[in-house]
């Protein structure tokens, strides 16, 4: 029997761990990720990298907790090999500090990350400007040395790469037996959801070596992620602002708001400055759907809608997905292939 081919959509963080999650675990298929943009120019390679699933209270927890500690064994078990740093994951400490101490005390991750406990009153005097506070060790991953890992272990597994746009899915049509969409903030044009917005994240690197702890003002947008080789200095959150372009005052802001935090951050120098549309939706959207077109169908597995927690989740959303296309392909494999007949 031919091979099944399968297409993704997209080389973010979520394109191409979907992408290898399908190669390695579904035999007899060819699977070809093809993308208007690959790293280092992704909203995945702005991204901080912080495995923290702060995301929708619309999406059910238990999900959310699976697709995060899926990437978290993942992740860890990369944290414990030899090539950590090339692969841009280590793991990180810090401080998660609220002005107001947060509705829920526990979150639903305390138990997935490491060494999680509420701050006391001592570890509470590093921070005078806040009441409450949570310390953990989670991992991070960072994109700009993640997703070229993660092209080569796809090449690895005889996976391809392709540049170029998608505008409509028919345009695929025969070429390929079904179709993967992980493009992200693109989705919303791709598929006409109007259910996917965009929520602008600005952010520095910067050199500051001697920073060795992460600090994030829980509910607010301000953190600092120390990284490989820079630390990463953030945000904004704004809804629905599609400005790519480094916002001037928003770079004021957030480094006075980072510098009340850590002042010794005035000395740092600055590498990056960067802009990222966080896919937002307030459910993911990880389900199969089939179209319809002249008598034709067409085989989609959608996963897109990340939103702010793409990291923290896409090793978890890619397996799921890979399950979906299996399914997909089992109803090929029972069926004519190659879209000669309705389904
Ligand atoms: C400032 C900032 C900080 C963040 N920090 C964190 C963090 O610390 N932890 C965390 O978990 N998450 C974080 N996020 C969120 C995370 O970056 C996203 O959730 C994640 O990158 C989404 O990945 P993706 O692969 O879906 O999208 P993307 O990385 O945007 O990839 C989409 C891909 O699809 C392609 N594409 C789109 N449309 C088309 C088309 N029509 N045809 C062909 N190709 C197409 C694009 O070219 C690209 O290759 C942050 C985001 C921002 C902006």
């Amino acid at each position: 029997m031919d091979k099944i081919r399968i297409a993704v959509i997209g080389a973010g963080v979520v394109g191409l761990s979907t992408a290898i999650c399908i190669a390695e675990s579904i035999p007899g298929c060819s699977v070809t990720v093809i993308a208007e943009k690959f790293s280092p120019h992704t909203t995945s390679d702005v991204a901080a990298g912080i495995l923290s699933p702060h995301f929708s209270p619309e999406t059910p927890v238990d999900r959310q907790k699976r697709w995060f500690e899926d990437t978290f064994a993942h992740i860890f078990s990369i944290a414990q090999s030899a090539e950590a740093p090339v692969i841009g994951v280590q793991f990180l400490s810090g401080w998660e500090i609220f002005k107001e101490p947060p509705k829920e005390r526990i979150p639903f991750w305390a138990d997935s990350v490491l060494a999680f406990r509420i701050m006391n009153d001592s570890d509470l005097k590093r921070f005078p400007q806040v009441t409450f506070g949570w310390t953990y060790t989670t991992l991070l991953c960072e994109c700009t040395y993640y997703l070229p890992w993660l092209e080569k272990r796809l090449k690895n597994a005889g996976g391809q790469l392709q540049a170029g746009k998608i505008t409509d899915f028919w345009e695929l049509d025969g070429k390929y037996d079904i179709i993967v969409n992980c493009s992200g903030i693109g989705a919303r044009a791709l598929t006409g959801d109007m259910k996917i917005y965009p929520v602008r994240g600005q952010i520095f690197k910067v050199h500051a070596p001697w920073l060795k702890h992460f600090v994030r003002l829980g509910n607010e947008n301000t953190y600092i992620y120390p990284g490989i080789s820079s630390v990463t200095l953030g945000g904004t959150r704004q809804k629905d602002d599609w400005q790519m372009s480094v916002d001037p005052c928003d770079s004021k802001a957030i480094f006075e708001a980072c510098c009340a935090y850590e002042p010794s951050l005035k000395l740092a120098r600055t590498l990056f400055e960067g802009v990222g549309l966080r896919p937002t939706r307030a459910v993911l959207r990880l389900e199969k759907e089939k179209l319809e077109r002249d008598g034709r169908l067409m085989q989609l597995v959608h996963n897109y809608g990340h939103g702010g927690a793409g990291v923290s989740f896409h090793w978890g959303t890619a397996k799921e997905a890979a399950q979906l296309v299996q399914e997909c392909a089992m109803e090929l494999r029972c069926r004519p292939i190659h879209n000669k007949c309705k389904l």
